[in-house]
């Protein structure tokens, strides 16, 4: 496994920040001596729908799920949170997760794989770091959807609106709190 280099840490009782370097020294706080945890990160996880069935799947299964994490495999860790992405004509968030795992080479679990429209697809689960993720919730019926995106001051920055190529997106504090606030609205 690959160091955590852009990793933070920080302090639960005093709330300091340490970098990775300074955690590498001394697992515990300088200041007040607790031990520190690494910051939670958010991401976007994205989906193509004309490829993965992940549509077809939340309506069979709310289980835990395998996703690749082709990129940022370094800084993806156990319990970061993630908003799941669909592309496509309907583009937009359609539920949020937890990392439950931290990125390994593992094959593609066998009950996900008919919901591949590539077979081929499957394999590179053998390739590539993939993570499992637990659902927090679902909102398929009433998605936060890019159009709503592009127009918020605060989520038009998100990486996948600028460069959508990929599967997985950093997300910052602001833009994942900001993703919450609108999905608690939406539900209103
Ligand atoms: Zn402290």
């Amino acid at each position: 496994m690959e160091p955590m280099l852009d990793a933070e840490f920080v302090c639960r009782k005093c709330g300091k920040v340490v970098s990775f370097e300074q955690y590498a020294l001394d697992r515990f706080c300088p200041d007040c001596g607790t031990f520190l945890r690494r910051q939670l990160k958010h991401w976007v996880f994205q989906f193509n729908p004309a490829i993965y069935g992940w549509f077809d799947r939340i309506k069979e299964n709310r289980e835990t799920e395998q996703w690749l994490t082709s990129q940022y495999a370094e800084s993806i860790r156990e319990r970061d949170k993630v908003a799941i992405w669909a592309s496509g004509e309907k583009a937009g968030v359609y539920a949020i997760g937890e990392v439950v795992t931290n990125p390994i080479k593992r094959p593609l679990t066998t009950e996900q794989e008919k919901y591949w429209t590539n077979k081929e697809d499957i394999f590179k689960f053998r390739e590539k770091y993939s993570v499992i993720i637990k659902y927090l919730k679902v909102i398929i019926d009433r998605p936060l959807l890019e159009d709503k995106c592009s127009k918020d001051p605060i989520l038009s920055d998100m990486a996948i609106l600028k460069q959508p190529q990929g599967t997985n997106f950093p997300l910052t504090k602001k833009q994942w709190n900001r993703i919450i606030e609108l999905m608690n609205q939406n539900t209103k």
